[in-house]
């Protein structure tokens, strides 16, 4: 059966070659070498200072959280909307996640009860760009400034996103990308940590060698406790490659979503994410919301997807709803849109045919509903 894959890594002769001659020659007095090319090849595409590699962007944002001073009693608001990545080393450092609503066109938290939000005990904020639909930056970071309260981007999802001549995840105290399987770069897993702010990256270079300052001259003498999320060097082989197509992974991101845009343009009752003017979506998601009135749920557009087998997957549920964390009943929009949408296929190698067939399911489904 042809199945229409959600993501899949573009992978080409270039990484394989790269990754091969890192399982070569990748050790001993080379065993950074990939690693140190990558960060220098991140930092200079996103405009940042210093960027450390990690094994994850749960890593990254766990020791960036750290570094900031996270702990027990602190609060940290984000959007309700999300992947528990973003949530889980808030959890581990002892503080305590708030969930605001989201916005109902960007499906990003919504500043006004970011605002709302704020406590004596609130430590961070954390700005989620959403499958690459771009925060509200200008208004995140002057309530920041306002309180004195650091907003750290999860750019994880956002990769290629610009807002307003600057790039996700460089706008924020520190920001983190994800670099696992199904995002637009990928390394296999891996995440990295970015900042421009000198003593921050300082501490998290510490935290990331096991509590090891660089300046420390004796041998196997951490001076605190750290943490281990690095990336390995055949991973950064890989990373190399990919930064090397990193205009090309991202145009082609923006190709696949245009041509699903232009296919529902004239529905009303169909949203896709949105570009406001003087941004750029980088496309990682293409996902569709449907109007209450079309009479489309996710449990429709599932079964249908299934049938014909594409690989389509859910919007993510409110986090507020998961038994772990308290529930929220007045996140209108994080309980209300997941209920009528879905991400659909976007994988680099995805063929215009394939996207006929996803576009044609979803119009017979709204011809059907509205009958
Ligand atoms: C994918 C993702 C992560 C997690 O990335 P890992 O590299 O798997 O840790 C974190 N936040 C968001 C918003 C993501 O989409």
């Amino acid at each position: 059966m042809n199945r229409i894959y959600y993501t899949k890594p573009s992978i080409t002769e270039l990484e394989v070659s790269y990754a091969t001659d890192a399982a070569r020659n990748g050790w001993g007095e080379n065993c950074y070498g990939y690693i140190n090319r990558f960060e220098e090849a991140f930092k200079s595409h996103l405009g940042v200072k210093y960027a450390i590699a990690t094994s994850s962007c749960t890593g990254a944002l766990h020791m960036g959280m750290a570094a900031l001073g996270i702990g027990p009693g602190d609060e940290v608001i984000m959007a309700d909307t999300n992947w528990i990545a973003t949530t889980s080393p808030i959890v581990h450092l002892g503080a305590t996640p708030v969930f605001v609503d989201i916005l109902p066109d960007s499906w990003c938290l919504d500043p006004d009860l970011v605002e709302a939000a704020i406590t004596p005990k609130t430590k961070a904020i954390v700005a989620v760009h959403l499958y690459g639909n771009l925060c509200e930056m200008d208004r995140l970071l002057a309530i920041g400034n306002k309180n004195g309260i650091p907003v750290i981007e999860d750019a994880a999802e956002a990769i290629g996103s610009v807002y307003h001549g600057k790039r996700a995840g460089s706008m924020g105290r520190f920001g983190t990308f994800s670099f696992h399987g199904t995002k637009t770069l990928t390394t296999g897993e891996g995440g990295m940590f970015v900042t421009s702010d000198t003593d921050l990256y300082e501490k998290v270079l510490t935290l990331s060698n096991h509590g090891r300052a660089r300046n420390q001259t004796k041998q196997f003498w951490p001076d605190m406790v750290g943490f281990k999320y690095k990336m390995s060097n055949i991973q950064a082989a890989i990373g190399c490659a990919q930064m090397e197509r990193i205009d090309e992974l991202v145009s082609r991101k923006r190709e696949i979503f245009g041509y699903y845009r232009d296919a529902f343009e004239s529905l009303a009752v169909v949203k896709i994410n949105p570009e406001p003017a003087g941004t750029v979506n980088g496309a990682w998601m293409p996902t569709v919301v449907f109007a209450e009135r079309s009479g489309v749920t996710r449990e429709l557009l599932q079964d249908i997807f299934a049938a014909e087998h594409i690989d389509a997957r859910v919007f993510f549920y409110p986090l507020s709803l998961l038994p772990m964390f308290e529930d929220q009943p007045n996140n209108k929009y994080s309980r209300d849109i997941p209920c009528r949408a879905m991400n659909l296929p976007s994988y680099h190698e995805i063929t215009r045919q394939q996207q006929e067939s996803v576009i044609g399911v979803i119009l017979t489904l709204i011809k059907l509903k509205s009958r």
